[in-house]
């Protein structure tokens, strides 16, 4: 499985060769400001190994505990900006039909507004 692609948005992030706020940063993972918020906290937590999308990414051989990482980047960004109580989304979007436009697994995690079900 490929560990990191040249042509890949997140990759080069994540390789430092395309500038990124950093929220949080794990020896798995990154999290960084989404470029376009869509609420007032809007972050991206991506793992530093590529996979496309997140049926691509349970096929690895560490997957779970990779997983349970970005969860856990997560939740701690979550308590770090005081958003725990009132509330937040996590997401990832999968495929065309699930609005992923970046080929490299990513979890959303929305806050600081009512997010309303289901999303547009
Ligand atoms: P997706 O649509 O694949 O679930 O989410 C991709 C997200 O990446 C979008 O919310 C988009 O705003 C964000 N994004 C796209 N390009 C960049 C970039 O260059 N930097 C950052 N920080 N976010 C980006
Ligand atoms: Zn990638």
């Amino acid at each position: 499985m490929t560990r990191s692609d040249p042509d890949c948005l997140f990759c080069r992030i994540l390789q430092g060769e395309i500038p990124a706020t950093v929220l949080g940063r794990s020896d798995r993972s990154l999290v960084i400001a989404d470029i376009a918020p869509q609420a007032p906290l809007h972050a991206l937590v991506i793992p530093r190994r590529h996979a496309v999308d997140i049926g691509a990414f349970m096929a690895g051989s560490d997957a779970e505990a990779e997983l349970a990482d970005l969860i856990a980047q997560a939740l701690a960004l979550a308590k770090e900006k005081k958003i725990d109580r009132t509330g937040y989304r996590l997401a990832i979007n999968t495929g065309s039909d699930g609005g992923q436009t970046v080929g490299h697994l990513h979890i959303h995690l929305l806050a600081g507004r009512p997010m309303g079900w289901p999303p547009g």
